[in-house]
């Protein structure tokens, strides 16, 4: 049988040390006889395993006292309501960046609890690239962002800076974090669902910075409300303890290889392959402008006629898995986040020039 490799673009492909540490985690945690799904989340080994992954997301970022790491649960899809309720008063305006799908879900939530200016957006070319000129307000608290476009494939390569000093950046970064280094003092507020490059589903990563935090004047459901997570360190109500042990096993992975400048090399590397290949390929073109290519999510399009169909069913019968691009914009798209070998990148190398070539 070939080697099956996963595409995903979310839930994704995990590191297999990260799969069989969570499958043995989940019969027998630790040698204590008791699965860590079984265990109190105020027990001793959850309590150290929790504030562990912590302190990694702290190395690797290499994150100041300034800031806070929180697991939430909702997804990134709660944040999109949690970041303007607990950032934003009423009569003030939030920049943000409308460069595909998820950015627009963020804006429709934001303008629940504020004003929010809109200072670009490629929709009238279908998110084909990140626009270049940025209409900011110079009153906007702060500047809202999609690091990576997970649908549309293209990602910031470099990041705006709010026109006013005391403004801030706030970016969802659920399928680019940890792919790359990030200099976290640019940012107000980072978050990321787990389930693309670091993790399983239900999850969130919030890292804060605290002084953003008891400006607006509205009521915070306290669920909702970061004070609550950060004053119970995570622990106000029962986190996800098996997703957070994945994100702490993903980010073992990825300190024990180099951290993430070598995880940044690999993902050129791997993406460059792929993306070269694509232009090679008299039957395969990028919908995308080239400096805006995403790493991570990887669209492309058959140049003249072809049946997506039958590229997907030729690629699947290699164990080359879902493939198919977004129902909202069609063709293909390969996924190839941290946890992709680049020996899958070479397999699907293969397969574009055997298709090709037949
Ligand atoms: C997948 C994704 C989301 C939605 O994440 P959920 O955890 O399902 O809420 C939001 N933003 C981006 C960029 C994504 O890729």
């Amino acid at each position: 049988m070939n080697k099956i490799y996963n595409f995903s673009a979310g839930p994704a492909v995990l590191n297999q040390s990260v799969l069989k540490a969570i499958s043995e985690a989940s019969i027998d945690y630790l040698e204590s006889g008791i699965s860590l799904m079984e265990m109190s989340h105020r027990s001793e080994p959850v309590m150290e395993m929790v504030s562990q992954t912590k302190i990694l997301v702290r190395e690797l970022l290499s994150i100041s006292n300034e800031y806070e790491v929180l697991f939430l649960q909702g997804g990134a899809s709660l944040q999109f309501s949690m970041i303007p309720m607990n950032l934003l008063n009423e009569n003030q305006v939030a920049d943000y960046a409308d460069t595909g799908a998820w950015s627009n879900k963020a804006i429709k939530e934001a303008g629940n609890f504020g004003e929010v200016n809109v200072i670009c957006s490629s929709k009238d070319s279908t998110y084909n690239h990140i626009p270049k000129k940025l209409e900011q307000n110079f009153d906007s608290t702060y500047l809202h962002l999609t690091s990576n476009n997970t649908i549309y494939g293209t990602q910031w390569k470099n990041f705006p800076i709010p026109l006013n000093k005391d403004s801030y950046l706030v970016a969802d970064m659920s399928s680019d974090i940890f792919s790359r280094p990030l200099d976290i003092s640019k940012f107000g507020l980072i978050y990321a669902g787990a389930q693309k490059n670091i993790g399983l589903a239900g999850v969130t990563l919030v890292i804060i910075r605290k002084d953003i935090l008891g400006k607006v004047n509205r009521i915070i459901p306290t669920m909702m409300n970061y004070q609550t997570h950060i004053e119970k360190d995570s622990m106000f109500n029962t986190p996800p303890v098996m997703a957070i042990y994945a994100v702490n096993r993903s980010l073992k992975w990825l300190s024990n290889n180099g951290g993430l400048d070598s995880m940044a090399d690999t993902n050129l590397k791997k993406a460059t392959k792929l993306y070269d290949e694509i232009e090679r390929n008299s039957l395969f073109i990028s919908p995308i402008q080239k400096e805006d290519r995403s790493l991570m999510n990887v669209p492309f399009i058959f140049s003249g006629k072809g049946s997506d169909e039958d590229f997907l069913s030729f690629c699947d019968k290699r164990g080359l898995k879902t493939l198919k691009g977004h129902r909202s914009v069609g063709g293909f798209r390969a996924s190839i986040y941290n946890a992709m070998p680049e020996a899958g990148i070479d397999a699907l190398v293969q397969a574009m020039q055997d298709y090709e070539s037949r």
